[in-house]
């Protein structure tokens, strides 16, 4: 025998007892979005290494460690994409989406990091991602916001807090950084490895350690809420007074930064206390400075996205959700060699008759016994049963597998209405 050849780690397979979840999940996402205006978007998981270096940052965690990054057989250098909003606004230049346009789009598929794997972090993991680009805000930030609210209530999805903050302009922050770099330096003895480091490349980061025994000295430092411009500081009051219009609670973090370099003024969090450490479910944040630095006209925009993995994990934690569902309604018992190749057909029939309609017919054979053992754990409520026998006398039988009603002859062509009379495609009509 030949040995088995592993997944890569942190890379993980879904599999069919949990994709009805993400289908929900997934569904969830894409009617909320329609209600909000947003179309979908695809673009490539692979794009050159300069896209990601060029709008992430060079120090931050993700360019600086965490990119899947090679040459192709062209000698050029690419990488997976970590992330879907740089592939985003390099899609909307190259194909000229923002000329007199303004895009609210969405976007789901996989990223790729190259992190330790754990609970709640892998090295290939899913986003469902929004991007709003061509509005000034705040009246789209708060948009972008309330949509994510409503997916978690169409999800019943609770518990999770909403965190907000503003990091200004580039220009207010630089004055800021300033200010935190010369806090830092005078508390430099308290300062963790990982800080000292970051304080040359990106001091903000140390706002957001996650090491206990920085807290106190990240407690006492500098907040850039006490630091913003004018304009960011108005932006930020009418943001929140939107959000108190609709109801919707938030705290505001002053420390909460976000880990890629092209925010500013609108960055917010939804966190969750019942994921662990991996507390962050949805992220997200403005930046008004990104497509110009990726080489087109200046245009303001903002974006959030959602972690698959850890949304699917709070479903199943919040409401027990039952993940073997059955995905059969009918199952189709045939015995015999003109009733097996009878029973396709009739299967097919079926379909036209009844849409929607989910029916299993039994392939490979096999005893009656056995094959209803099958249908009883295929989840369906009903087993249609063919004989050779049956076949000639032009009947099938009908059996509820989930009742106690007695098993019937109905004749075939009468078994579309009785099985529609049977209730099995309820809810689910022509798609
Ligand atoms: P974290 O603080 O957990 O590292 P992040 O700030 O790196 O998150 P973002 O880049 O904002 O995350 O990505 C948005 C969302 O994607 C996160 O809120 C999280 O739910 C999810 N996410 C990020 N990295 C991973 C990963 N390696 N595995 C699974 N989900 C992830
Ligand atoms: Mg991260």
């Amino acid at each position: 025998m030949r040995e088995t050849i592993q997944a890569v780690r942190g890379m993980n397979d879904l599999l069919p007892a949990d994709s009805a979840a993400w289908q929900a999940l997934e569904r969830a996402a894409r009617e909320t979005f329609a209600e909000y205006g947003y179309r979908e978007i695809r673009v490539p998981v692979l794009e050159r290494t300069e896209l990601f270096k060029r709008s992430i940052g060079e120090f931050t965690d993700i360019v600086e460690k965490e990119m899947y990054t090679f040459l192709d057989r062209g000698g050029d250098s690419v990488t997976l994409r970590p992330e879907a909003t740089a592939g985003i606004v390099r899609a909307c230049l190259s194909n000229g989406l923002l000329h007199n346009q303004r895009q609210k789009l969405w976007c789901m598929g996989p990223m790729f990091r190259y992190e330790r794997p754990q609970k709640g972090r892998y090295r290939q993991f899913h986003q469902i991602d929004v991007e709003a680009l061509g509005f000034e805000g705040p009246d789209v930030d708060a948009e972008l916001i309330l949509m994510s609210a409503r997916l978690w209530r169409r999800l019943g999805i609770g518990g999770v807090s909403l965190q907000l903050n503003s990091l200004g302009t580039p220009e207010s922050r630089t004055t800021y950084r300033g200010k935190l770099v010369e806090y830092f330096r005078r508390h430099e003895t308290s300062l963790d490895e990982d800080s000292r480091r970051r304080l040359e490349g990106n001091p903000m980061r140390i706002l957001d350690s996650k090491n206990p025994a920085m807290r106190e000295v990240v407690a006492g430092a500098p907040l850039i809420t006490d630091h913003l411009d004018p304009a960011s500081a108005a932006h930020f009051d009418r943001l929140r007074s939107h959000l108190d219009d609709a109801g919707l609670a938030f705290t505001v973090n002053p420390r909460l930064v976000r880990g890629l370099d092209y925010y500013s003024r609108t960055v917010f969090e939804w966190i969750t206390s019942d994921l662990g450490s991996q507390d962050a479910v949805c992220s997200g944040g403005r930046y008004d400075g990104l497509v110009a630095q990726l080489g087109g006209e200046p245009v303001p925009a903002i974006g959030w996205a959602l972690g698959e993995e850890r949304a699917v994990e709070l479903m199943r934690r919040l409401q027990g959700r039952a993940d073997s569902e059955a995905t059969v309604d009918v199952y189709l018992a045939l015995a015999g060699a003109a009733a097996e190749r009878a029973g396709l057909q009739l299967a097919e029939r079926l379909r036209d008759a009844l849409p929607g309609l989910r029916i299993e017919t039994n392939c490979g054979g096999g005893s009656f016994k056995s094959q209803l053992k099958r249908a009883d754990r295929s989840g369906a409520r009903l087993a249609v049963i063919m004989g050779d026998d049956e076949l000639a006398r032009g009947v099938a039988t009908l059996k509820p597998l989930r009742e106690t009603t007695e098993q019937r002859p109905v004749p075939l062509d009468e078994l579309p209405g009785a099985l529609a009379a049977a209730g099995v495609t309820a809810g689910r009509g022509p798609h």
